[in-house]
């Protein structure tokens, strides 16, 4: 599967957990993150990942066009609920495209595990 990860601030510590909990399954999938986020998955944790533009400078972006491309089949995308980004109408239009072609997205970090635990159970 191509997995898209993003993370705000806030949320960062909590996505290296998560990924970490999760790293053998990661590691079988292509993944592509946001800037930040995407180099602190390959520092942290050796998974190889393929980094975009940082999320204020354009990355959710980028994910939203591969996204409407077919190119992503779940999002992970851990958002800060009680800061405001200076990039929101990025994050809205990420969020939008997820609905408009029905593709998983998790927001926190209890959904995220529930959709990698459905990745690992299809995976057998
Ligand atoms: P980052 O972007 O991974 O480059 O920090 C995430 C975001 O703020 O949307």
């Amino acid at each position: 599967m191509n997995i898209a990860l993003i993370a705000h601030d806030a949320q960062k510590n909590g996505m290296i957990a998560l990924a970490r909990d999760y790293l053998e399954l990661l590691r079988r999938h292509r993944l592509v993150a946001t800037g930040t986020t995407g180099a602190r998955l390959c520092a942290e944790l050796g998974l190889a990942v393929e980094c975009l533009r940082s999320g204020p400078l354009g990355g959710d972006l980028q994910i939203g066009a591969r996204l409407a491309d077919g190119a992503i089949d779940l999002v992970i995308f851990l958002r800060d609920p009680m800061t405001a980004q200076p990039h929101e109408p990025d994050i809205s239009a990420l969020l939008r495209a997820c609905d408009v072609h029905d593709v998983a997205c998790a927001t926190n970090i209890a959904t995220a595990r529930r959709l990698l635990d459905s990745v690992r159970a299809a995976a057998g």
